[in-house]
């Protein structure tokens, strides 16, 4: 992926670049159109957030790493944006973690899908699940339900991106841990979160890997206490504040 024609010095570097990113991602067939709408909607709240890696943000960046750490069948989920957004950093994410890569698509075309599993070999990835779809996220309608069985169907721990705020719901009823990163702490997928992450893709995902190799030789006893300790609803309502006032996070 190129990144031209930005100069690093440019104020909005980080703005423009993923906007470009974004837009590189449609016409590489990677992200649909509907893809642009939500990137437009992050990048407000980025804007009201400061676009930084809030405190709140960070400690459930760690948490998440030792969610992660502590599963026995941790798969992340990746969509368009994901895709153009962050390939290195995810699949940087699933080695640091041992965790299996699905593509997850809310406007799936098997073209679509195909795109994405190609883009993320291209960054590293060796297995990508996600096509093969025998299997289904109950309540929710066909198209969309459908997960791979071996994938986040028997995972314990799910890390879903830029979810849609119904699928989330619907894989929290299914029983499986959480990891949601999304900029809007009001939307219905960071409230469905076991961890909400409030932060961009682009700084969340590294963020995490960079607590997991932190935590990497932490005892299982050390990692259920940072689990243990964590409160959503208060990360929630921290990043609520940070956009509503920009000094009191
Ligand atoms: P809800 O979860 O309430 O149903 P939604 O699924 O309708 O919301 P969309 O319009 O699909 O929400 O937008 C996707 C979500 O992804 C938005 O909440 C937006 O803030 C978030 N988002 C977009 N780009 C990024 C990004 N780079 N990093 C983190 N979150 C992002």
């Amino acid at each position: 992926m190129s990144d031209i024609e930005i100069p690093e010095s440019h104020p909005r570097y980080q703005s423009l670049l993923t906007r470009h990113r974004i837009e590189a991602g449609v016409e590489k067939g990677i992200t649909s159109q509907q893809g642009l709408i939500a990137q437009g909607r992050g990048e407000a709240f980025d804007y009201l957030l400061g676009e930084e890696t809030i405190p709140s943000a960070d400690d459930a960046a760690r948490v998440a790493a030792a969610h992660l750490l502590l599963a026995d069948h941790p798969v992340i989920s990746v969509n368009g944006n994901v895709a153009a957004l962050c390939p290195e950093e995810i699949v940087e994410l699933a080695d640091a973690v041992d965790a299996d890569i699905e593509v997850n698509l809310f406007n799936r075309t098997e073209a679509r899908m195909q795109a994405i599993v190609d883009h993320l070999r291209e960054h590293g990835a060796d297995e990508v699940k996600g096509l093969t779809a025998d299997g289904r996220i109950p309540n929710i309608d066909h198209k969309r339900a459908k997960i791979d069985a071996d994938g986040i169907g028997s995972a314990d721990v799910v890390v879903v991106p830029l979810e849609d705020g119904d699928r989330a719901e619907a894989l929290g009823a299914m029983g499986k841990t959480e990891i949601v990163v999304d900029l809007n702490p009001m939307s219905r997928s960071a409230r469905a979160a076991t961890v909400p992450i409030v932060d961009n893709i682009m700084r969340a995902v590294p963020n995490i890997t960079a607590h997991a190799n932190a935590l990497k030789d932490a005892s299982r006893e050390e990692l259920e206490a940072i689990v243990a300790e964590f409160d959503a609803e208060d990360a929630l309502e921290a990043a609520e504040r940070a956009i509503r006032s920009s000094d009191d996070t």
